[in-house]
């Protein structure tokens, strides 16, 4: 087996991501979602780098938008938007 020096390890975590949606489809019962204020959103797409269910998509204009098929609101996004771009909003 091939050894995995420590600096592979670190270059190769961030690349397992999970599939789009392993929650499941999560429209039915979140209670909040974030809505992104596209004027105030630079596309840095830390929010897309830790959203832990990979719902983040880049826009064709550089901003993002979220999948909300598959978001199941945890506010990760907003936390660490350094823009404060990402409000999070009760479901109505
Ligand atoms: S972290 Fe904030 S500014 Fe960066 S892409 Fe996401 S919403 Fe836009
Ligand atoms: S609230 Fe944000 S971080 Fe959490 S699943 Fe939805 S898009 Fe991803």
């Amino acid at each position: 087996m091939a050894r995995i020096e420590p600096a592979e390890t670190l270059f190769l975590a961030p690349l397992s991501r999970p599939a789009p949606g392993s929650a499941g489809r999560t429209g039915t019962w979140r209670v909040v979602k974030p809505v992104v204020d596209l004027d105030k959103c630079t596309g840095c797409m830390l929010c897309w780098l830790y959203c832990p269910e990979n719902t983040i998509l880049k826009t064709g204009e550089g901003k993002v938008r979220i999948d909300y098929e598959y978001c199941k609101g945890c506010g990760v996004c907003a936390n660490v938007c350094p823009f404060h771009a990402i409000e999070m909003v009760v479901e109505g």
